[in-house]
């Protein structure tokens, strides 16, 4: 398109990119400081198992309240962060924090804490989840991590060792995106996992087309026979609600049971999802 405007066009283009340019400039000034003045937050959003009771995990999502804003989600400045080193303080804050706020919770709650790939590799995630849980008192079997297929892509001996001594402890491992990436899928075969979570592009798609209900469905069952846990993400509506149901998938996550809400909400989505499985449980048996 450039090219057919003529010659003139790069003149007209270079406000746009000095403006960019000064954009992610002051983000990424603002960003620097932003842990040291408290702007990070977590919300939780609830993650349901399909079972009669259900199972209730939360994972946590990170926000910036950057002054003068209005709450800023991570799929703006989580690259800055991961571009300029800072992930690993903010990382690092956000496994303790979550820990500390998921010992408050009934015990039978768990809570998932995503990891980027460059703080599962670089070696120190293992002591840190440790200080985590030793500080928070928090047992390992109630802590999910959520990792990406980039924090395994290389199969290398370092990546399997962090695997099995985060399991070794109890803590679960969950491959989030899953279908998004780079799967050649022979990573499945080396690497101990616990939970696939499938993206949300599937689950938009599950009931119109064809193509999302049968690479969904793929999935459930790859998890299934691989002995992982199914776990379905932005769910939205009861229609597909039932039809991850049909199709066997083991937890639900999505705006359907709650939107990320922060911590002193948790008890209030607790009642909420409880009084939502019994309905369910009820319109399931309910039927002919
Ligand atoms: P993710 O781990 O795949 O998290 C799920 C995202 O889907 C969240 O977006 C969540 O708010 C959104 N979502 C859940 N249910 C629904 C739904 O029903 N409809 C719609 N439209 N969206 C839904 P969010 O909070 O903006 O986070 C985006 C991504 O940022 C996360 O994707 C994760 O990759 C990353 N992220 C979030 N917190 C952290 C963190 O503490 N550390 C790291 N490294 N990454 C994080
Ligand atoms: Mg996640
Ligand atoms: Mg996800
Ligand atoms: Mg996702």
């Amino acid at each position: 398109r450039a090219k057919e405007s003529g010659r003139g066009c790069y003149r007209r283009f270079e406000p746009e990119m000095e403006r960019r340019l000064r954009v992610r400039q002051s983000l990424e000034a603002d960003l620097r400081g932003a842990l040291g003045r408290g702007e990070f937050e977590l919300h939780y959003q609830p993650i349901v198992s399909l079972t009669t009771p259900p199972e209730v995990c939360f994972e946590a999502l990170l926000r910036w309240r950057r002054p003068g804003r209005d709450l800023v989600p991570p799929g703006s400045f989580i690259s800055v962060l991961e571009e300029t080193g800072l992930i690993a303080p903010v990382g690092a804050w956000a496994l303790r924090t979550a820990c500390a706020d998921a010992a408050g919770w009934p015990a039978s709650v768990r809570v998932a804490v995503n990891v980027s790939p460059a703080q599962f590799r670089s070696g120190t995630l293992v002591a840190e989840v440790e200080a985590a849980l030793a500080e928070s008192r928090l047992p390992a079997a109630r802590l999910d991590l959520e990792i990406t297929e980039a924090a395994i892509l290389t199969d290398d001996a370092a990546i399997l060792a962090t695997l099995h001594r985060l399991r070794a402890s109890g803590i679960r491992v969950a491959l989030d995106d899953f279908g998004t990436g780079y799967s050649s899928l022979s990573y499945l075969r080396h690497f101990p996992l616990d939970k696939l979570k499938i993206d949300r592009s599937f689950v938009v798609g599950l009931d119109s087309s064809h193509a999302s209900a049968s690479i969904v469905r793929a999935i459930v069952t790859l998890a299934r026979s691989l002995g992982l846990v199914s776990i379905a993400e932005g769910v939205e509506t009861p229609e597909q609600l039932h039809h991850l149901r049909r199709l066997g998938c083991d937890e639900i996550q999505g705006h359907l049971f709650a939107a990320p809400r922060p911590n002193e909400e948790v008890p209030a989505m607790l009642r909420r999802i409880h009084e939502y499985t019994l309905l369910e449980t009820w319109i399931h048996l309910s039927r002919p």
